[in-house]
C-alpha cells in the first residue's frame, strides 16, 4: 500500500485560512478518527527549538498549532496537552513556548503543558543504533503524539522535518549528549529512525507556510512555501518536502535510515499525493508548489567514498565558524557543546574552536541566538560540489 501525503495550500497564518488548510489535509487523510480515539491523551508536539518569534520561521507557527488543536477539539478530542524539549534546556519548555507564541494559544484553548521537566530512561534493545533513550515524561504518559513539525534546513541532516522533529521527545541535556554518542549525520539519523520506531507519532503535520532556508534549523532565513503537508508516514512527508525544494530525498540520512528501518518510504512510486483537486503526481505537486531556488545543501556526500583516504578529511569537513561582528559573547554556544572537554570556548569574550576535537554536531550553531555561527564547507568539498552541479 502507498503512503499518503496530503498537501493543502495556505498563503497566510491568519486563523481562518490556517484552519481551512488543516481541515483539508485531515479530510484528505480520512479525518482525525483515523489517528486518535476518544478518551486518549493526545500530545501535540510542535517544534520549539528555541525562544523565537514566529516570524523567524524557526518554530511551528502558533496559528498552525492552534488550528490543529481547534480541529481536534471540534471533533470531540478533549484530552490535549502540548510540549517539546527545547534546545536550551535551562530555559525550559514553558518559557520557550511563550516566546514562540504557542503557550498563549494553548492557554486560550485550555490546553495544558505536558511534563517536559522530567525524563525517564527507556530501554530499547531492538534499536538498530540506539539501545536506550531518555524520554520526557510527557511523551511517556501520552497515548498518542501528533507531530507538528516545521519545514526547515539543517546543517547536519540537510533538512529537519517530520522524522527529525521527534528528537524533541528526548529529555533535556540528553539531546546534546546524543550528539556525542551519535557524532555524524549517518549515526545520528539511525538513532532518530530508532526513536521514531519507539515513540511512533500517529500523524505528522508540517508547517511549510513560511519555511526556513539556508543556515537552519535556527539561523536560516524565512522562505514562503505556502503549504501544509500531512501524513502518517514521516519519511514520505519529508521526501515530498525534499522534492518541493529540489533536493534528492536519497541524500537525506533520516530518509535513508527511516526507510531502511521501516519507519516509512521515500520512494516516489510508493507515495500517493492527495490534494483538494484529487490525486496528483510528484511532478505536478512540484510544478505547483516547488521552489528550486530554495537554499538547501544539495551537494553530493563524499564521506563514504573517501573513508579510505582519511588524510583528505580535513579538506572535506564542514566546519562551524563564528561571525565575530554578530557575536555578543553570551556563551550559549559553549553551553550547547555536548563534549565534556568543550570544542568551543570563550577567548577574550568571543568563542573559539578546537577543531581537532569538534564532532561537527552543530549544536553551537543551532543554539546561537544572534545567528553568529555559520557552517562552511572544506575546500575540497566546495570544489566537488561545484563539479557535481555542472
Ligand atoms: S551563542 Fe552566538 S552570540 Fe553567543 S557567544 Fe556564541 S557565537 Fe557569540
Ligand atoms: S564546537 Fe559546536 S559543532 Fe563542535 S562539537 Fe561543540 S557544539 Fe558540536
Amino acid at each position: 500500500m502507498k503512503s499518503k501525503v496530503a498537501i493543502a495550500e495556505c498563503r497566510t497564518y491568519r486563523q481562518e485560512p490556517a484552519e481551512r488548510a488543516i481541515e483539508t489535509v485531515l479530510d484528505l487523510l480520512g479525518g482525525w478518527q483515523e489517528f486518535v480515539s476518544p478518551g486518549e491523551t493526545i500530545l501535540l508536539k510542535p517544534n520549539l527549538l528555541a525562544r523565537c518569534e514566529p516570524e523567524k520561521a524557526c518554530t511551528t507557527h502558533p496559528q498552525i498549532f492552534a488550528a490543529a488543536a481547534r480541529s481536534l477539539q471540534k471533533e470531540g478530542f478533549e484530552n490535549l496537552l502540548y510540549g517539546d524539549s527545547p534546545g536550551n534546556h535551562l530555559m525550559g519548555t514553558e518559557q520557550t513556548a511563550e516566546g514562540c507564541g504557542i503557550r498563549q494559544e494553548a492557554e486560550a484553548l485550555g490546553i495544558g503543558l505536558a511534563d517536559f521537566s522530567k525524563g525517564e530512561k527507556v530501554m530499547y534493545p531492538q534499536g538498530y543504533e540506539a539501545d536506550h533513550f531518555v524520554l520526557c515524561s510527557g511523551v511517556r504518559s501520552a497515548d498518542a503524539i501528533i507531530n507538528l513539525c516545521k519545514m526547515k534546513t539543517h546543517q547536519l541532516e540537510r533538512i529537519t522535518g517530520a522524522v527529525k522533529n521527534t528528537f524533541g521527545c528526548v529529555y533535556g541535556f540528553n539531546k546534546a549528549a546524543s550528539h556525542a554518542r551519535f557524532p555524524n549525520a549517518d549515526s545520528f539519523a539511525k538513532m532518530i529512525a530508532d526513536l521514531n520506531l519507539l515513540v511512533k507519532p500517529r500523524l505528522h503535520i508540517m508547517d511549510g507556510v513560511i519555511a526556513m532556508e539556508g543556515n537552519g534549523p535556527h539561523s536560516g532565513e524565512p522562505m514562503p512555501m505556502y503549504v501544509i503537508l500531512a501524513s502518517a508516514d514521516p519519511v514520505a512527508l519529508d521526501s515530498v518536502f525534499c522534492r518541493l525544494v529540489d533536493l534528492d530525498p536519497a541524500l537525506v540520512p533520516t530518509n535513508v535510515y527511516g526507510q531502511e528501518y521501516g519507519v516509512g518510504t521515500y520512494e516516489e512510486e510508493r507515495i500517493q499525493i492527495l490534494t483538494e483537486e484529487g490525486e496528483v503526481s510528484m511532478a505536478e505537486a512540484v510544478s505547483k508548489w516547488g521552489n528550486a531556488d530554495f537554499n538547501v545543501e544539495r551537494g553530493a556526500d563524499f564521506k563514504g567514498q573517501l573513508n579510505a583516504i582519511r588524510f583528505l578529511q580535513p579538506l572535506l569537513d564542514r566546519k562551524p565558524y563564528v561571525k565575530k561582528q554578530l557575536c555578543v559573547g553570551c556563551g550559549i554556544c559553549v553551553q550547547a557543546c555536548p563534549l565534556e572537554e568543550k570544542a568551543i570556548y570563550l577567548k577574550n569574550g568571543k568563542p573559539a574552536y578546537r577543531y581537532r576535537t569538534c564532532i561537527k554536531c552543530y549544536c553551537c550553531q543551532e543554539m546561537c541566538p544572534e545567528k553568529a555561527i555559520d557552517v562552511k564547507q572544506g575546500r575540497l568539498a566546495r570544489l566537488a560540489d561545484r563539479n557535481w552541479k555542472v
